[in-house]
């Protein structure tokens, strides 16, 4: 792999640098408490940020160089491998969670222990030398790593499960309970394998997302011959071509060719887009039948994959709720069970002169009850597992909490064209008003409409376009004073005379409106299309009426939202007449018409007083008012510059579809949250009871633990499967 990191962070400012690390020993919460312990507050440190999932440390500082970092991390056992600009590293660590030599220590720590359980219990005597051997063969094979962490954590004086763990088995000893002290270790070793090996699983399902754009291209060379070179290094405006069955290596513009490309990477959607000349191909897409050639757009950091991956490791790297809230959780409940155990070991046998042996056994099942693992692990894999299923599904979330909030949505706000219609209007009706040709006032508008990327001004040039084939009529006039009116239209002045193009707002506003004119209006917008007038001076000149079609797929997406509960308004620039017809035919509850963008954000912030609020657009209008919902989502941002970075969440294609779908798998994503942090916090509670009453010995804690972490674990991963039948 040979791919650039991409910045996660807004450029240094003032001195401040980021060093990044890959830490391959750093995959629990655990170790981030350690790191932060060693670096925060040291001489030149700002500030920290990990993620987890990626083992991925950035330190923020303004060291002169990152090697006193280094050592500060090689004195925790933390060593890191430094990630700079040119390292092929994002996410890509290929080290097995597990190795073999480690397998086969775990296997011999295993038979010792189960050896060494066996002989205590045929010859009821767990002292003898024999057992003691065991236990020791078995403590040295599976438990030196954490003895040695536990080590480490005691010297920084953090309480962490290595520490805990540590303890209960050196307790265990020295009342010599060693074949318990086996068990403790083999079992702890197993759990921390497999959870390591579990983690691998969702850090996988982000780095697959990685590999999927080839590694070269074929380019042509100045000599016009093809040639294979590293996708790396191909710049923008230089030709490539993709042969039948091929992966496309970078995001470009078709010159050449016709083919049918299979968009499922980036979209999630497998049926076929049929591409041919000037249409858009994105990187990791496959070409399947033709020959095509196209100029690519964006050099190899900077293609749409490129891009959804920086964003969803970003999204990894922020805490979700119930993340932070588990975190702040367990900072109380480990002290607290740690103070919980030492009562017990001392106050007992102190006061009450029990025996020793017995309250001190107590204690040490308390410790490790007091492990919060399967509780901290639960919420990242969830929502990681949650985050890259949404991602092959082609809906990129910025993060947990939008994972986390979709389920709460009361309504959902819609823009209309080009959200729920395709925003591709023609022109359907031209009138003329006065005693002007219908080319003449279709030029004078599309010199207007020149200027303005509106899709109504792309629909008016383009029938301007249809009107005069021949191409030296279709010249345009200069305009002067040129002004966007937001909301309502384009002005400017032709010849020194001003004119105005725009909605039936407009008109009013320069009291141009009459009855007839509005008559006229009406008929037009009872068809849902919509209508711009063309004002001369004061005088309406012509009208035009454009329709512009629903996407296949909205009405299917409104009723299912309904059926998930959700209302849904539909919020446009366009007149109230068009908005009605085309919200009845697509059967949305409330259409608002006339509106301003400012107007919008004013909808969105009224109806917030219902409850959580979404609004969808396109990422690039609008903007207001998707900053101002609680979800701002964009539609069809594959290839947009903006769109991507601007929304909460993205959807790669213009299929609504993607809006329940999301909305099922918030709910999802939620269930399982609050299934695994009820069955962590749920199995500790009974065990801590159980403790309290003497049931437990140290191995059955050992082993909730793990069965709690795995059973957490697991549970998370299933959200992996969402989108998959
Ligand atoms: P929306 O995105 O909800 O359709 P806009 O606020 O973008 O609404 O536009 C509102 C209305 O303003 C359009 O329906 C149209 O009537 C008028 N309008 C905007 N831009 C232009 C333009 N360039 N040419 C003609 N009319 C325009
Ligand atoms: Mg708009």
């Amino acid at each position: 792999m040979n791919r650039t990191p991409l910045p996660l962070h807004k450029p240094a400012e003032n001195g401040v640098k980021t060093s990044r690390f890959i830490i391959e020993k750093m995959d629990c919460p655990v170790e981030e408490k350690l790191i932060r312990k060693r670096l925060e507050g040291s001489p030149g440190v700002v500030g920290l940020s990990f993620n987890l999932m990626n083992r991925e440390l950035a330190v923020q500082h303004t060291l002169v160089d990152s090697s006193q970092l280094v050592q500060a991390l090689e004195s925790i056992e933390m060593a890191p491998r430094s990630v700079d600009t040119d390292e092929s590293a994002r996410g890509a660590t290929t080290r097995p969670a597990v190795s073999k030599s480690m397998w086969l220590l775990l296997g011999i720590s295993g038979l010792a222990a189960v050896a060494a359980e066996l002989t205590a219990w045929t010859t009821g005597n767990e002292r003898s030398l024999y057992i003691a051997l065991l236990a020791g063969v078995s403590v040295l094979t599976g438990g030196l790593p954490t003895l040695r962490k536990g080590w480490i954590a005691l010297k920084n004086l953090t309480l962490n499960i290595n520490f805990l763990m540590s303890v209960a088995v050196i307790g265990a000893i020295a009342i010599g309970q060693w074949p318990e002290a086996a068990m403790v270790v083999f079992l702890f070793a197993v759990a921390e394998a497999i959870e390591a090996l579990s983690l691998d699983r969702a850090r996988n399902a982000i780095r697959t997302l990685m590999t999927i754009a080839p590694e070269t291209a074929t380019v042509r060379n100045s000599n016009n011959e093809w040639q294979s070179i590293a996708a790396a290094s191909v710049l923008p405006d230089q030709i490539v071509r993709v042969r039948p069955g091929e992966r496309i290596p970078l995001d470009g513009i078709v010159t050449a060719g016709q083919s049918s490309v299979n968009q499922a990477p980036i979209t999630g959607e497998s049926m076929p887009v049929s591409k041919g000349v000037a249409d858009t191909v994105f990187a990791g897409t496959i070409n399947e039948n033709g020959l095509l050639e196209f100029r690519v757009t964006s050099d190899y950091r900077h293609t749409t994959i490129a891009r959804i991956i920086a964003a969803i490791q970003d999204a990894q790297a922020q805490r979700a709720p119930t993340q932070r809230f588990v975190d702040q959780f367990a900072r109380y409940y480990t002290p607290a069970i740690v103070g919980i155990a030492l009562l017990v070991a001392i106050i007992p046998p102190l006061f009450m002169g029990l025996l020793w042996s017995v309250w001190i056994y107590k204690a040490l099942v308390l410790l490790v009850i007091a492990c919060p693992c399967a509780l901290v692990v639960s919420t990242p894999v969830t929502v990681v597992s949650g985050l890259a299923a949404a991602a092959r599904h082609g809906m990129l979330i910025k993060g947990g909490v939008y994972l986390e909030r979709g389920h709460l949505l009361k309504s959902i706000a819609f823009d209309k064209t080009g959200t729920l219609t395709h925003g591709k209007p023609v022109v359907t009706d031209t009138i003329v008003l006065q005693d002007r040709s219908i080319e003449a006032v279709t030029q004078i508008a599309a010199s207007l409409d020149a200027n303005d990327t509106h899709p109504i001004a792309k629909a008016i040039l383009h029938q301007w376009n249809a009107l005069s084939p021949d191409r030296d009529a279709r010249e345009l006039y200069a305009v002067d004073n040129f002004a966007a009116l937001p909301g309502k239209g384009v002005s400017g002045n032709i010849n020194n005379t001003p004119f105005l193009l725009g909605n039936h707002r407009l008109v009013e506003e320069h009291g141009a409106c009459s009855a007839g004119l509005e008559a006229q209006l009406q008929s037009i917008e009872d068809q849902g299309k919509t209508a711009v007038v063309l004002i001369e001076r004061d005088t309406p000149i012509a009208i035009f009426g454009l329709a512009d079609t629903s996407r296949p797929w909205s009405a299917e997406a409104i009723s299912s939202l309904h059926a998930l509960g959700v209302r849904t308004v539909m919020l446009t620039g366009d007149n109230d007449r068009t908005a009605q017809s085309i919200a009845r035919s697509l059967k949305i509850d409330d259409a608002r018409g006339n509106l301003l963008p400012e107007d919008k954000l004013t909808v969105i912030k009224e109806l917030k007083a219902l409850g959580p609020v979404a609004m969808v657009g396109d990422g690039i209008n609008d903007a207001p008012a998707l900053a101002a919902a609680d979800i701002g989502f964009a539609m069809g941002v594959a290839g947009t510059d903006t769109a991507i970075e601007t929304a909460d969440v993205a959807f790669m294609d213009d299929d609504l579809r993607k809006l329940p779908d999301f909305l099922r798998l918030s709910r999802n994503t939620t269930r399982i949250l609050t299934q695994n942090i009820a069955m962590a916090l749920g199995i500790k509670l009974v065990f801590f009871a159980l403790a309290v009453m003497g049931e437990v010995t140290l191995w059955m804690a050992v082993f909730a633990d793990m069965g709690a972490s795995l059973l957490v674990v697991f549970n998370g991963l299933r959200l992996l499967r969402t989108f998959k039948e």
